[in-house]
């Protein structure tokens, strides 16, 4: 008999370990995530959260108090700019404004948030939500059958062991993942191409951000290449080195024997000025990596985060794209563990989100190549992609997606083309209810959602009775009805349709299927789609 039972077990439980045990919590499925940290994150790392985290805090409650210490620790809205040393001369601007020219495919803006703040936000929210988080604990071993996984844990200080028995297993043990490596599973992709280092200093910096509002800023100079980020009150913040020296000596590993002197070097060159005291307060050494795991899944285990890729934080993308893995897996093994979907459903989350993640591993190539080592000779890169289509753009081809016509087989563009495309994520406009302002996104979370536009009655019954012959929740929701005003008449057109249209949106916010008229509507027609959506 195994210690603990658990529908769910999650190796790790840092930020995607511990959304994955929010997001599970949220669609009501127990989890139990393991972290053999004894305590949330206690370095900043990753920071810079995309519109689409903040659309999935926003669905579980959590985006106000996100933004709420965001604005106790940095500025928002600042640039991403490239400077000779913080003192001296700007070199790019990369992007001047954080949130400019994409608040209106939005109803969340990016912000910046270090992990260190965020995680203890995300915890309490996952507790409440009934996961149950253990500390100071690893995962030994696991073994997987056909009907579940057994997992050996360990406390750190105790050494007493724990059996778990979980019907699924989610490997959030980041990029050097054990679970991943006792599969088997290989990563490829760029592999290593920086020894770096991440320098957290004090220091009186504020005179030299001279009023600007900097968020990231790269560091290009004959000593080093690398990142600042900033804190308010400008007394604190980290600098990543990537490489040191000049272009003619380039040296990629600056972990190997770095010492603290040498430390207070890469800050002093990098701030341009040695008259500032500064101290040192930690230094932590990573690899700079772009690869990609070959599997995602390996039966009853699915791989997410950093233990699925791994890429360089240029461009923000890293946390953000294991929060996406997290809300992807979430809502398929919910609807599977209460028998609602048939496990096959769980065979889309490779083909959803691999080649997403690919892609953006492929983005935070190019942003280290440009922004870091323009100089340097690299692999062959992709061109830069908008940030915005990495965000919000990426696209699903999978079986829990109904394409329509020919697929080109795109994996990302601008979320504002897609309009409503099936595989694509459903757009926000701004709808009324009850007289109080909402996003279409508000509408969608924790069940399948059949939205129409003003005249899709036919569709909404159907939907009705579709979902009573199939035994599911499904929310409908329809322009015009039960309280729901589209004030500015943009829903049909936003999401492609007429207005006798209707769409089938997934509880990830993703469109499913779509009607583009009332053609065809009964409850037959839905009953199919869902139950080809779901693999029953
Ligand atoms: C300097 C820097 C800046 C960054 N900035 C950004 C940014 O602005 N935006 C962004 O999105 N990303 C950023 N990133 C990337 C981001 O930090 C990572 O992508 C993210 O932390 C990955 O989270 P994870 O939970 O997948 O992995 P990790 O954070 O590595 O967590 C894995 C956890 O699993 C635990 N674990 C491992 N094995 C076991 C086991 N057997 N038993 C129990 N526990 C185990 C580990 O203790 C660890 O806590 C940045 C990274 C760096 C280095």
């Amino acid at each position: 008999m195994p210690d603990i039972e658990t529908p769910v077990l999650i190796v790790g439980g840092s930020l995607v370990g511990m959304s994955a045990a929010l997001l599970l919590g949220y669609h009501g499925v127990r989890s139990l995530a393991v972290e053999n940290h004894r305590g949330t994150a206690i370095h900043p790392r990753a920071a810079q959260i995309s519109q689409r985290t903040m659309e999935i805090f926003r669905t579980v409650g959590v985006e106000q108090i996100v933004r709420e210490k965001s604005d106790e620790q940095f500025v928002q809205d600042g640039a991403i700019l490239a400077v000779e040393t913080l003192a001296g001369k700007e070199i790019q601007r990369f992007i001047a404004n954080l949130n400019e020219g994409v608040t209106d495919v939005s109803p969340c803006r990016r912000c910046f948030i270090s992990q260190s703040l965020l995680e203890p936000l995300l915890k309490a929210r996952a507790e409440e939500l009934g996961a149950q988080l253990l500390f100071g604990t690893e995962v030994i071993s696991f073994e997987q059958d056909a009907d579940g996984v057994t997992a050996l844990l360990r406390d750190r200080d105790s050494g007493k062991s724990t059996t778990v028995r979980a019907q699924y297993m989610v490997a959030a043990d980041g990029a050097r993942s054990g679970v991943r490596e006792r599969l088997g599973i290989r990563m490829t992709g760029h592999g290593t191409f920086s020894k770096s280092i991440t320098i957290y200093f004090r220091a009186d910096v504020e005179p030299l951000m001279r009023g600007r509002n900097m968020t990231v800023i790269y560091v290009f100079n004959p000593a080093l290449r690398g990142f600042f980020r900033i804190e308010k009150p400008f007394q604190s913040g980290f600098l990543a080195v990537n490489i040191a020296n000049d272009s003619g000596h380039p040296v990629t590993d600056v972990s190997t024997g770095l010492t603290e002197q040498r430390s207070l070097e890469f800050v002093r060159a990098a701030l341009g000025r040695d008259d500032i005291p500064i101290t040192i307060e930690n230094v932590m050494h990573w690899d700079s990596i772009a690869d990609v795991a070959e599997r995602f899944r390996a039966g009853r285990i699915l791989i997410a985060g950093d233990a699925a890729h791994a890429m360089p934080p240029n461009g923000g993308f890293g946390g953000n794209t294991g929060v996406q893995d997290a809300h992807n897996i979430a809502w398929k093994l919910a609807l599977v563990l209460k028998g609602l979907a048939g496990p096959e459903l769980l065979s889309t989350y490779e083909p959803e989100r691999r080649p997403a993640s690919a892609f953006t591993v492929e983005q935070a190539y190019t942003r280290y190549v440009v922004r870091v080592a323009p100089d340097l000779p690299a692999d062959p890169h992709q061109p830069l992609a908008n940030d915005l289509n990495i965000e919000l753009g990426y696209v699903y081809y999978s079986s829990a997606v109904i394409p329509e016509g020919v697929q080109d087989g795109r994996v990302h563009e601008n979320p504002r083309e897609s309009k409503g495309r099936p595989g694509t994520r459903a757009p926000h406009v701004w709808l009324e209810r009850d007289g109080a302002q909402v996003s279409t996104l508000d509408l969608f979370g924790r069940n399948f959602i059949l939205l129409g536009a003003a005249e899709s009655n036919p569709w909404c019954e159907g939907a009705r009775a579709a979902a009573r012959r199939l035994g599911m929740a499904l929310d409908i929701h329809r322009a015009g009805a039960d309280g729901l005003a589209d004030p500015s008449d943009e829903l049909a057109s936003a999401f492609g349709i007429a207005r006798t249209g209707a769409v089938l949106v997934r509880p990830d916010g993703f469109v499913a299927w779509r009607a583009e008229n009332g053609e065809g509507a009964s409850a037959d027609q839905i009953a199919s789609v869902l139950a080809k959506l779901l693999s029953r």
